[in-house]
């Protein structure tokens, strides 16, 4: 991912990269308080258009962990909509980017403080990001030591920039252990998700997820990927805890996430899944969501949202 970018989008305004900055003090920086979007919008160099994919559904969520966190989001739908794609088209991208929405807390006087006793703050960052390579090949996974964020403590549901030190300790035991993104599995010891992606397996022809119940985030894409292999592939969707020793006897595995797309997973703890390649129910899903996030799937297009005009978009 790019470090910079021409402009942020910063508690109201559009500012240059270098004057995004928010105080050493805010809650914000003390605390990692805040909830925070992922959200990729995809070039389609045909139309000369860049479309954001089920962004409405990613504020839905945004607003969904507020609530659970008594944060209010300072903005209207409308408004967090018009600053995105006011960011966007102020960096002028004409590729495949990433952009986040973040609602935080910024200086406050007390520590446990109600939501009207501090001031939210919102700001948003975007950034190109093509795929990954291994989206080709496959990554190397593990099951990590380190358990999913439980409901119980600091839910996973919420995506807040506090649980990415859970999965920032499981990415980097994996790594440090030579593996790509590894499974992380929730305090009952069924499988939860990756650390920044849901998990999916492909079990006797069945594709099989974790329930939302799973100590997971509701993530859009697993949604996406239920609904197309439904409805495109004809394949039985089934919701269900997955013991770990599933995972080493399935025949195909791939995380889902709008960063990590859909990801094959070509062996978990040196079991080669699929002989260790990306699997034909894998692939047929990645091409079918590769083709709707772009547009070319008529009956898909309610889940686009165009960022540039008509005249802008062919310059
Ligand atoms: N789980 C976690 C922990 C994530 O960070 C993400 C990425 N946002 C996902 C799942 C996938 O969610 P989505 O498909 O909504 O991007």
């Amino acid at each position: 991912m790019t470090k910079s970018a021409s402009h942020a989008w910063l508690d109201g305004k559009l500012v240059p990269w270098s004057d995004a900055t928010i105080h050493i003090s805010t809650e914000a920086v003390l605390r990692g308080e805040n909830v925070f979007e992922g959200i990729r919008a995809y070039w389609n160099p045909d139309e000369g258009q860049l479309y954001a994919f089920r962004h409405a559904d990613h504020i839905a969520r945004l607003r969904q962990g507020a609530h659970i966190m008594r944060m209010a989001v300072p903005y209207s739908d409308e408004q967090i909509e018009a600053a995105s794609l006011d960011l966007i088209r102020a960096c002028g991208y004409r590729e495949n980017i990433h952009y986040r929405p973040v609602v935080y807390f910024a200086e406050g006087e007390l520590t446990h403080y109600l939501p009207s006793e501090i001031r939210t703050g919102f700001f948003i960052l975007a950034f190109p990001m093509p795929s990954k390579p291994t989206i080709e090949t496959g990554v190397k996974s593990c099951v990590s030591t380190w358990r999913r964020n439980s409901d119980m403590a600091s839910p996973s549901r919420i995506k807040a920039g506090s649980n990415y030190h859970n999965s920032r300790l499981a990415y980097v035991e994996a790594r440090l252990n030579g593996f790509g993104p590894p499974v992380m599995l929730n305090a009952a010891g069924k499988v939860a998700e990756g650390p920044g992606a849901c998990i999916m397996i492909v079990r006797r022809g069945k594709l099989i997820t974790p329930p939302v119940t799973a100590d997971i985030l509701e993530s859009i894409t697993r949604e996406t990927v239920m609904e197309l292999a439904e409805r495109e592939l004809g394949l039985t969707v089934v919701e269900r805890d997955i013991d770990r020793s599933e995972l080493y006897v399935c025949e195909e595995a791939f995380f889902c996430g709008s960063g990590a797309e859909v990801l094959p997973i070509a062996s978990i703890d040196h079991y080669d899944i699929g002989g260790g390649k990306p699997g034909a129910i894998t692939r047929q899903l990645q091409q079918i969501y590769f083709d709707v996030v772009r547009g070319k799937v008529e009956k898909y297009r309610h889940w686009l949202t165009p960022i540039y005009g008509a005249e802008t978009a062919r310059q």
